[in-house]
């Protein structure tokens, strides 16, 4: 797959999913934006990536409206133009019953999650615009299924799933697409977060394996592939959430204890 002179910014371009997204598209020619909160991060990715491609770190925190208004801006006048946007940056707390979430911590994640998307793309959307580029959101499979002790998180990727849907109504008389990528279980730090705060890490990793058909969770250069195939090959898709999940909710299974 190739995108080459194409311009692409991805949000929480440092680790996991979006580190996956950066490299893939350095590698099939794009020239890459990217930011996270840890400059020193940003610089290791960058200077690893720039020996074969263009990979630009901006340092911003999605939850700041005015740095996500730096990094489109920064990123128009390095490159010129965007051709689409990744709103990857995200994060799952740890799980809990919804009595002990507080409000303002569902209004955080809120923020995180889902508002930093909605700003990204309106401040993306007058480039995007003019080359007809494409947008992509990172939701997540538990946004249609729901899971156990992760009402915020849940709220929020549902949220980002009917967004998209949403924003490609409106946008496709402007040319842009926009589609989401609902991953099931991605092997990333942030999967290693959740092991590593589990009573047991052992169990915790083996059951984040067994729970897709394919017996292993995916990598984020699997993740990056997909989004590569969105925004290059995939032209007649927008308003789709593509579920990339290795079999995790297919089936039938049991859900609830035999006593
Ligand atoms: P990760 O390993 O924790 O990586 C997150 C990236 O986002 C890092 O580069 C991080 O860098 C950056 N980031 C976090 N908060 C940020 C903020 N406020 N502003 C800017 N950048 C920020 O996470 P991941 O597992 O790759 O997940 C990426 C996305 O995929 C998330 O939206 C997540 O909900 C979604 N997802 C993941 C899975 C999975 O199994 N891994 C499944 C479904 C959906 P800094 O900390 O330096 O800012």
């Amino acid at each position: 797959m190739n995108y080459r002179d194409k311009v692409t910014i991805i949000t929480g371009g440092t680790k996991g999913i979006g580190e996956g997204c950066v490299r893939v598209f350095v590698d099939a020619g794009s020239r890459v934006a990217f930011c996270a909160r840890n400059q020193d991060e940003g610089d290791r990715v960058s200077a690893e990536l720039n020996t074969r491609g263009d990979a630009y770190f901006i340092k911003c925190n999605v939850s700041k409206t005015r740095e996500i208004e730096n990094l489109i801006a920064q990123t128009v006048e390095k490159f010129g133009r965007i051709d689409c946007l990744i709103n990857n940056a995200g994060w799952h707390p740890p799980h809990k019953p919804i009595d002990d979430f507080s409000v303002e911590e569902f209004r955080d994640l809120l923020d995180l999650n889902l508002v930093s998307i909605f700003s990204a793309c309106k401040f993306a959307l007058p480039h995007l615009r003019k080359t007809q580029g494409n947008i992509i959101n990172m939701s997540s499979l538990v946004g249609r299924m729901g899971q156990l002790h992760a009402t915020t998180y849940v709220a929020t990727k549902g949220a980002i799933t009917a967004f998209t849907k949403a924003l490609a109504i409106d946008e496709a008389i402007h040319g842009v697409r926009v589609n989401s990528v609902s991953p099931g279980n991605i092997y990333t730090p942030l999967w290693q977060e959740g092991i590593d705060a589990s009573d047991d890490p052992e169990a915790t990793l083996a059951e984040g394996n067994a729970a897709q058909h394919l017996g292993r969770m995916g990598t984020a250069e699997e993740a990056g592939r997909l989004c590569l195939f969105i925004a290059a090959e995939a032209t007649f898709t927008t308003g789709v959430d593509h579920v990339l999940s290795g079999g995790a909710e297919i089936g039938y299974g049991r859900k609830s204890r035999i006593e």
